[in-house]
Order: C-alpha cells, then sequence, then structure tokens
C-alpha cells in the first residue's frame, strides 16, 4: 500500500458554487480566479471545469495561462497583474490574455511593444488597499491617454477591496466612494467586487459589469466566524488520509514532540498518515476536529510532518485503515484555519505535491 493521504476534488461542487457566484453577482459578468495552481486544486482540471460557464479565467502569472492553454483551455484569460517585464506583451498577446496593468512603468513597456490584436486593457486604480494601482485622481488623465493607443479596444477599470471581509468597518464604502467618484464619467467597464465583496455586499453603489470571485468557487469563505455553508457553498477539496497506527495509553502519558499533550484518560490515539509536509497546518491545537468515519475525533499533541495524532478513545469501533477527513465537508475548512491562525487560502495553496489529487 502506498502512504494514504490523498485529495478529493469535486468537480460538481466546483460548478455548484460558481452558480452561487453568478447568483450573487447578479447579472455581472464573471472573472474566475484560478491562479496559484486554482488555489491548490488543480489548475487544468479546474478550468476545463470551470470554463464552459465562466467569462474570464484569472491568473497571476503568465506561465498559468501557457499551462491553461497546453491543457487546451481556450477561455479567454486575465493575467491579474498584467506583464512583469517586456519580454511577457508578446507571448500574452499570442495566448490571448487581457492585462491588466497597475503601474505607469507596465504603461511604458506597453508603449514600446504594443500587443498586435486589438484587446482590452484592464487598469487598477488604488481606492484605499495601498497595494497596487494608479491614483484614483490619474484615471481621467489615463482615459484621455489610452483612447489614443490604435490596440485598446475598451478600458475596464478595476480595484480591490481590502476590508471587504469585515463590512462593518466601513471601509468598503470609503473605497467605493473613491472608486466611482473616479470613473463614472469615464468610458469603459469595471470590475470591484472579489469573494468578501460577493457574499457581504454586491448590490452597493453603481452597477459594475464584473465580479472577481477566488475563494468561494473552492467552497470556503473570507470571514472568519462563517462557513460557505452559510450561502449554500460546497468545499471543492476533502483532504483525506487512514489511520496507520492504534496505540492503547494509560492517564498520564505524553504523546508526540514535547510531550504538550498528556492523556487525562486511559486512551486510544490513533495515528494518522499526514502531517504539515502535506500541507496540514502545524499549529492546529490539540482539540482541532477531525472527521473519522462520519463521526468527529480531535487532534491530540503536535503535529508531525508526515503523521499527526488524534484521540479515538471515545469511537472504540474504529481501528487501523479507517478513513480520515482533514479538511473537507465534515471539517470545514475555515474552522481549521481559524483554530490554527491561518486562512483557507493558504490551507488549500500550501496542500504539497506529494498528495495524490482525485477528481470526482
Ligand atoms: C485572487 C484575486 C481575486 C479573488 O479573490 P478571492 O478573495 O479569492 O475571491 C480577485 N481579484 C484579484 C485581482 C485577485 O488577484
Amino acid at each position: 500500500m502506498t502512504r494514504p493521504v490523498w485529495a478529493e476534488v469535486d468537480r460538481s461542487a466546483l460548478r455548484h458554487n460558481l452558480k452561487v457566484a453568478r447568483r450573487l453577482g447578479q447579472g455581472r459578468q464573471v472573472v474566475a480566479a484560478v491562479k496559484a495552481n486554482a488555489y491548490g486544486h488543480g489548475l487544468a482540471e479546474v478550468a476545463r471545469a470551470l470554463a464552459p460557464d465562466t467569462d474570464l479565467l484569472g491568473v497571476a502569472a503568465l506561465d498559468e495561462a501557457c499551462e491553461l492553454r497546453a491543457a487546451g483551455v481556450e477561455a479567454p484569460v486575465l493575467l491579474f497583474e498584467g506583464p512583469f517585464d517586456a519580454d511577457e506583451i508578446e507571448p500574452a498577446d499570442r495566448l490571448g490574455c487581457e492585462l491588466c496593468v497597475h503601474s505607469s512603468w507596465q504603461l511604458q513597456l506597453l508603449e514600446s511593444v504594443a500587443p498586435r490584436r486589438p484587446q482590452r486593457l484592464w487598469i487598477k486604480l488604488d481606492t484605499g488597499m495601498h497595494r497596487l494601482g494608479f491614483a484614483p485622481e490619474q484615471a481621467s488623465e489615463l482615459a484621455r491617454t489610452l483612447a489614443r493607443w490604435p490596440w485598446v479596444k475598451q478600458l475596464v477599470w478595476t480595484t480591490h477591496l481590502a476590508q471587504a471581509d469585515t463590512p462593518e468597518r466601513g471601509y468598503t464604502q470609503r473605497q467605493l466612494a473613491a472608486f466611482h467618484g473616479a470613473v463614472a464619467s469615464l468610458p469603459g467597464q469595471s470590475s470591484i467586487f472579489a469573494s468578501a465583496g460577493i457574499l457581504s455586499a454586491p448590490t452597493q453603489g453603481p452597477a459594475d459589469h464584473y465580479v472577481r470571485p477566488g475563494i468561494m468557487l473552492y467552497g470556503a469563505t473570507p470571514f472568519r466566524a462563517s462557513t460557505g455553508a452559510l450561502w449554500g457553498l460546497r468545499p471543492a477539496m476533502r483532504l483525506c488520509s487512514r489511520i496507520i497506527a492504534v496505540r492503547t495509553l494509560g492517564a498520564g502519558e505524553p504523546v508526540g514532540y514535547g510531550g504538550d499533550f498528556v492523556t487525562a484518560r486511559p486512551s486510544r490515539i490513533a495515528v494518522v498518515a499526514a502531517g504539515y509536509g502535506d500541507g496540514y497546518p502545524r499549529h492546529a491545537p490539540s482539540g482541532t476536529p477531525v472527521g473519522v468515519a462520519g463521526r468527529t475525533a480531535v487532534l491530540v499533541g503536535r503535529v508531525s510532518m508526515d503523521m499527526l495524532t488524534i484521540d479515538i478513545t471515545d469511537l472504540p469501533w474504529v481501528d487501523r485503515g479507517a478513513e480520515v477527513e482533514l479538511w473537507g465537508p465534515q471539517v470545514p475548512a475555515e474552522r481549521l484555519a481559524q483554530g490554527a491562525g491561518t486562512i483557507p487560502y493558504a490551507l488549500f495553496t500550501g496542500v504539497t505535491r506529494r498528495v495524490a489529487v482525485r477528481y470526482k
């Protein structure tokens, strides 16, 4: 038997979540974010599942666009961060990628090496994230300049929200006001909301044209205190392993590195073949839920590279070979992430190469 650790990715859940994004997007077109290997779910497979119902696929790098084309995916692709240098412009053009530019150095590249085919150009404005983007005050001058560029068919004004996962703070309103103030009178389309915005406030402000869902397509949310189930989202990934040994210990026995956990009663402790070397979070504390044969057990002791230990004292029928769900429909990634001081994005993208992915 090979080491039993695998991830199941459910294509029907991906397609279902895309429908939810479309419905909450209220008629806006959809840019499905499939960057970072489709958030660890497998770029080609996810893109094939989603492409028929998306308007664009969003990636962070030209390499990812190449991988999509090599896999036979012909849907339009948006490079979220545009070209990183002049050498990328010609291949991006050839592969049919739309570009999003955030800085004047990128416009200078595009002036020196213009794409050959007419296409839309996405312009990112910094309305308060203070990471990438032009100042909103530059928008009208950009519009005037770019109107003279022959290959620019249309502009799509875009921005990214910094605190959409905490709408009660009001920062989103400020960003929306800055955005609309800058682009309301300019020609072109616009795009504001990623998952947090789609799930919390999609109807606010004047209508824009595109939503850009990412994490919600994979069934999780960016919010600290809720899971995707609240919106009818279905976890697309189930990270699984099996029990490879069971040990019976008396009370007062330490388990694992450092002896951080000590049995409080006579206990049955199961060893599961998964650890941080597979992408399970090393900082998950004792007490973290783990699915076992449809029931729930808890993690005890420190997570090792290749193994972790769970308490199955209350599940006397569970034995070596039993299947364990580390995250998925039974153990929401949001819950696990919160307990471990991380986010579902990092859990999904942190699944390592030695985890076989099975698609169903
Ligand atoms: C990754 C990304 C998204 C998707 O964000 P989620 O929070 O996963 O929905 C949207 N827009 C841009 C520009 C991105 O880079």
